[in-house]
């Protein structure tokens, strides 16, 4: 395959376009792995909603890893890597990839964003762009046939897990991103998604190896941190993240009467360091907090305000009095 094949141009925006030619398995097999729409050619025939089978085997096999805890067993050292990656990688999720890249609540330098992009490959939520533009989809339809992952015209799995294992969520929805289109360093990214994901897999290992030959007395090994850092704590951080879609829809309180089905949810909030005050995003997803009172706790969004005072964000979006005081007649 020559490398200008393979260029940002040659991503397709629509799942119906095909090429005369059908790529063979090996082409194919490079279009999956650099997230390249044309993948899809050999599939063209099939439903836009239908589930594809190979993207599900990486997901299932981070959740099947987890099963190997049955085998390397528990340290408190092991526990405690699974929770500080939890809650890195989600604080990356929320603030950047959400409202950073999705809604562009504040603002940051170049390297920084690219650091933070890097950083939030991760979690394995595929890159900025494809998260971005599939979350704009989702507020500009929100529960609606057009929203990709709603759990009221679908069923609550689908909203969950399912919908970005189809065929239709696979392509980035570049007609949402265009802002983003033109950083070449984040398009360049999309396609290498999966390096920061592999490597963090690699470097929980070999923390566990330096541990046990370094600090003994923790009892702990490789295989131990690989399974509690990496496999663990990426499926919890999945179910916790993919709550906001399908639980955040569903159940909780509004105090917003947006136009679709959002819910503030205490406990989500919680979960997802402030994602869970779901209605108010919905009412105003231009703002960098979520929850819009002293008394919503929106970890994230504590975390903006460390970052801000380091010079590393600026020009934190707040929510406008009108709707503030909106807010608190309706409470
Ligand atoms: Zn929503
Ligand atoms: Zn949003």
């Amino acid at each position: 395959m020559p490398y200008e094949q393979l260029r940002p141009d040659n991503f397709v925006t629509d799942t119906e376009e095909t090429s005369e030619d059908t790529p063979s398995r090996w082409q194919t097999f490079v279009f999956w792995l650099v997230n390249d729409a044309r993948y899809l050619e050999r599939t063209r025939f099939r439903p836009p909603r239908s589930l594809d089978l190979w993207r599900l085997i990486p997901f299932l096999a981070i959740h099947l890893g987890c099963f190997a805890v049955i085998w390397v067993g528990f340290s408190w050292f092991a526990v405690a890597l699974a929770l500080l990656l939890y809650l890195g990688r989600m604080f990356l999720i929320t603030a950047f990839y959400h409202r950073f890249f999705a809604h562009r609540a504040f603002e940051s330098s170049r390297s920084f964003r690219l650091l933070v992009a890097i950083l939030g490959c991760t979690a394995g939520q595929r890159g900025p762009i494809w998260w971005a533009s599939h979350h704009r989809q989702h507020h500009l339809h929100s529960d609606t046939e057009l929203d990709p992952h709603s759990p009221q015209t679908d069923t609550f799995w689908f909203s969950h897990v399912l919908w970005f294992l189809t065929r239709d969520a696979f392509p980035i929805r570049w007609k949402q991103v265009k802002d983003l289109k033109k950083c070449r360093e984040l398009v360049v990214l999309e396609r290498l998604d999966w390096v920061p994901l592999m490597a963090l897999g690699l470097l929980c290992f070999f923390i566990g190896e330096w541990v046990q030959s370094s600090y003994p007395s923790l009892e702990t090994s490789g295989w131990q941190t690989l399974v509690w850092g990496f496999f663990i704590s990426t499926t919890a951080l999945y179910h916790a993240t993919y709550t906001i879609n399908s639980l955040a829809h569903r159940y909780g309180r509004r105090r917003f009467d947006t136009p679709d089905h959002s819910r503030n949810n205490f406990l989500l909030a919680l979960l997802t360091l402030g994602e869970g005050w779901h209605n108010n995003h919905h009412r105003y997803p231009g703002a960098a907090r979520q929850g819009f009172y002293w008394w919503e706790v929106d970890l994230s969004y504590m975390g903006l305000r460390v970052l801000k005072t380091f010079g590393l964000v600026w020009n934190l979006r707040p929510v406008p009095s009108k709707i503030l005081e909106a807010g608190r007649a309706r409470r």
